[in-house]
């Protein structure tokens, strides 16, 4: 359902980029749905709060912090989040980019589940999860919807819990 619901735009945001876009599953209700819930079964009793890397992370994982009751911190690109952040760069797919967290909004320790839409060369991703350490946080599993095979994402991310509800 996921993979006929997502849209393949060629030459986007650069040319030579195959962009997937997902938001036709978050267009349609009950796809909607069973995307937050097989992440939350996926992982269930396994974290204690839930991060979204900016942009498309954010929709995920609200919805599911919403629906297993429990805390949200966000991944921002550079320069939105205000006061004390931590900071970490990396590559992408197309170009450079950097992340940031606010430090010291979970309990240290927190199982952190990390959510974001699209899996491609792991590299915002292995940011996230590096930001959620550095913040003093565990690392509990990365959940993604659609992961692309061939860019290397799982590998760059071979030290945690990867789970991809579509690989292809
Ligand atoms: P990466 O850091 O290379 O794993 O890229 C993942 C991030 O960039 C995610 O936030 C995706 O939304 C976005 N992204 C990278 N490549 C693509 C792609 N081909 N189609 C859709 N989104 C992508």
């Amino acid at each position: 359902m996921v993979l006929s619901l997502s849209d393949t735009i060629p030459d986007f945001p650069k040319p030579g980029i195959l962009f997937r876009d997902l938001t036709p599953v978050f267009a349609d209700a009950d796809a909607f749905r069973a995307v937050i819930d097989d992440l939350a079964g996926r992982f269930a009793g396994r974290y204690d709060a839930v991060a979204g890397v900016e942009a498309r992370g954010f929709l995920l994982a609200s919805a599911l912090a919403y629906a297993s009751h429990t805390p949200l911190a966000i991944v921002r690109k550079a320069g939105k989040l205000p006061g004390e952040v931590l900071s970490e760069d990396y590559g992408l797919e197309y170009g450079a980019a950097t992340l940031e967290i606010r430090p010291g909004q979970l309990p240290q320790g927190s199982r952190v589940l990390i959510l974001d839409d699209v899996l491609a060369t792991g590299g915002s991703s292995n940011a996230a999860a590096t930001l959620i350490e550095r913040a003093g946080y565990v690392v509990a599993g990365i959940g993604l919807v659609l992961e692309l095979d061939g860019l290397g994402g799982r590998q760059v991310l071979s030290d945690y819990d990867v789970y991809s509800i579509v690989a292809e």
